[in-house]
Parts: C-alpha cells; sequence; structure tokens
C-alpha cells in the first residue's frame, strides 16, 4: 500500500466515524430515557425535555418571574410603581459590587427549591436552576462581560458539616455553559461567622465584615462574576466584591438563584 494513501484512508475513516457518533449517540440516550425516563429535578416528576435542563415546564414557569423589572444595581424587583433610580434597598445600603442578576425573587418554589438545594442531595437541582439561570437570563449575562467566575466561599467548617458549597456547583454549572473559567481559590472565607438568617439588616453587614479575603494573585483589569445561591440585603457579596476589588478587580457582578425581599432585605 503506498504511503500517500494512508492519511486518505485515515480521513476517510474520521468522518465515517465522525458521522455515526452522532447517531450512536442519539440512540445511546434513546436506551437510557427508557431506561431511566427523564425525572425533573425539582418535582421528580417524569417529563419530556426539551433540551437539557432537567427541571419540567411547570416548575420552569414557578420560578422564574415572565419578564422582570429588575434593579440594575441590586437586582431587587422594584414594584410597578418603583424604578431602578428609587431603589430603596440600593439607597439604604452602600454595596461593593456592580449588578445583581437573578434566575428569581426568593418566594413560593424558588424559595423551597433553593431550601432544597441545601441539602446534601440538592446538588442536581442546584446546576438545574444554575442552568435555567444562564438560558432566561442570558441578556443580562452578557452584558456583564465577565472575564472569569468566583463562587462565595464557605468556611471550611460549613462546608465540612455540609459537605459541598452550593455557590461552587452553581458557579460550575455557570462557567461550564458560559465558557468562563472558574477561580474557586481566589477568595476564602477567613472567619466563620454566625449565620445571617436570623439578623436585621445593618447586623448582616457588620456580622460578615472582612469575613473574606482574596488570594495573593492580582486581578488588575478583571471583571468578576460573583456566585451564591441567595442575595438578601447583599452583605455577604458586598464583602466578597469589596475584598476582589482590594486585588484590582475592575468590576464585580453577582449571579445569584434568588434575591429574597421583604423586610429583611430593605
Ligand atoms: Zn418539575
Ligand atoms: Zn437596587
Amino acid at each position: 500500500m503506498p504511503v500517500k494513501n494512508i492519511p486518505r484512508q485515515d480521513g476517510r475513516l474520521a468522518r465515517r466515524v465522525r458521522g455515526i457518533l452522532p447517531v450512536a449517540r442519539a440512540s445511546w440516550r434513546a436506551v437510557l430515557d427508557l431506561v431511566f425516563p427523564p425525572r425533573c429535578t425539582a418535582c421528580q416528576r417524569q417529563f419530556e425535555p426539551a433540551d437539557d435542563i432537567l427541571l419540567c415546564p411547570k416548575c420552569r414557569a414557578a420560578v422564574v418571574p415572565p419578564e422582570p423589572p429588575v434593579c440594575p444595581r441590586c437586582g431587587a424587583f422594584p414594584s410597578p410603581e418603583t424604578n431602578a433610580t428609587s431603589c430603596r434597598a440600593c439607597r439604604r445600603f452602600k454595596l461593593a459590587f456592580d449588578t445583581v442578576v437573578p434566575l428569581g425573587l426568593y418566594e413560593g418554589e424558588l424559595r423551597h427549591f433553593a431550601l432544597q438545594t441545601k441539602r446534601r442531595s440538592g446538588g442536581i437541582l442546584a446546576a438545574s436552576l444554575a442552568a435555567l439561570l444562564v438560558q432566561r437570563r442570558a441578556e443580562l449575562l452578557d452584558v456583564c462581560r465577565a472575564d472569569c467566575i468566583v463562587p462565595v466561599p464557605m468556611h471550611w467548617r460549613r462546608r465540612l458539616h455540609r459537605g459541598a458549597n452550593n455557590a461552587d456547583l452553581i458557579g460550575r454549572a455557570i462557567g461550564s455553559r458560559c465558557g468562563l473559567p472558574v477561580h474557586a481559590g481566589w477568595l476564602h472565607r477567613c472567619r466563620s461567622t454566625p449565620p445571617q438568617a436570623n439578623l436585621g439588616p445593618r447586623e448582616r453587614f457588620r456580622n460578615v465584615r472582612d469575613a473574606f479575603a482574596a488570594g495573593s494573585q492580582r486581578l488588575d483589569g478583571l471583571r468578576v462574576l460573583l456566585v451564591d445561591d441567595v442575595l438578601t440585603t447583599g452583605a455577604t457579596c458586598s464583602e466578597a466584591a469589596k475584598a476582589l476589588k482590594g486585588v484590582g478587580a475592575e468590576w464585580v457582578g453577582v449571579a445569584v438563584l434568588a434575591r429574597a425581599q421583604g423586610s429583611v432585605a430593605m
């Protein structure tokens, strides 16, 4: 066999394999769907997925407000009579981040699902909700022009207790879909703080003051997308953003599954 024919035959074989692969993949998926019918990761009901996000239409509709008039600064969902310039949450506290991109409001079904993600088995649901965030808030995420993702870190003692940091899982899901690198090591929680849940707004800011430290790397000129599961007053994300800006980050935005509002947030 002449040597010069080998590459041509290799090319033909590669093309044939490339042609077969999608068919094989689709067949394998069909077999898997038959043996393990797809279930919604939130309500566990069987459904016919229209894309690769394992959330049924009913759960999607329940967690995403149709067209949210979101405050571009703090991610609050203003009531129809307010707008971004008269956002009460922004006026009350000095926030170190530049914008917030939320999937939805921390109430009803989304609150219920966000609490489920905090369980040891909640990782898949967290990743599904993060995928939905990328799909439904694509325009807001595009405007961020982020260079990378940094998940809000958890203190090692709480991580040991929980098993995983939700922010890491959400950050990785967003990063893989947006093609952004995830740098979990760029920010550390340098002290353990009591849970924010039972504190008032001002106490929340005091509670997390100087709780984060950036690593030794400089982030000069970088646009960083911080990722967390829930944002309430913004105290935690603001402290984390302050630490990132302290080592040069030019801009810090925040992506969260849910934006909590009401008496505590305001
Ligand atoms: Zn469902
Ligand atoms: Zn605001």
